[in-house]
């Protein structure tokens, strides 16, 4: 990978990072303003809700999102920090060390796996890896 191509990996992510964070700030937005509007109960998770009312499913909907983005985020910061502190590593599948591929990199610059190891664990079933 050369500077330009590592250059353009890095826009692409700081862009995935704004998208994510203003993602999550909506969903925050929502959730208070149902909670402003609820009964007190102020935790905002599913577990502690009342299994009641569609209100809850959507809660509980919006938690899942948010969670989903929430660990994007957490994917795409790590990118970046490696990116910076590593840039030699960066690109690497982390399980069988060879570069993944600038194709799949403009798809999903935050990709830890290159799309062999990616295809073998989602056939495995082994998510955690993924
Ligand atoms: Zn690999």
């Amino acid at each position: 990978m050369n500077d330009k191509q590592r250059d353009r990996i890095r826009e692409r992510l700081l862009e995935e990072r704004t998208s994510t964070l203003e993602t999550l700030a909506e969903f925050d937005d929502r959730f208070r303003e149902r909670l402003e509007q609820g009964d007190g109960e102020l935790s905002k998770y599913p577990q502690h809700l009342a299994d009641e009312g569609t209100d809850t499913i959507e809660q509980e909907k919006d938690f899942l999102l948010a969670s989903q983005e929430g660990r994007q985020l957490i994917e795409i910061e790590e990118a970046l920090r490696t990116l910076y502190k590593e840039p030699d590593r960066f690109g690497q599948c982390e399980n069988c060390g060879r570069q993944i591929s600038l194709e799949r990199l403009d798809i999903v610059p935050w990709a830890r796996l290159c799309i062999d190891c990616k295809n073998a664990v989602e056939a495995g079933g082994d998510a955690s890896a993924a």
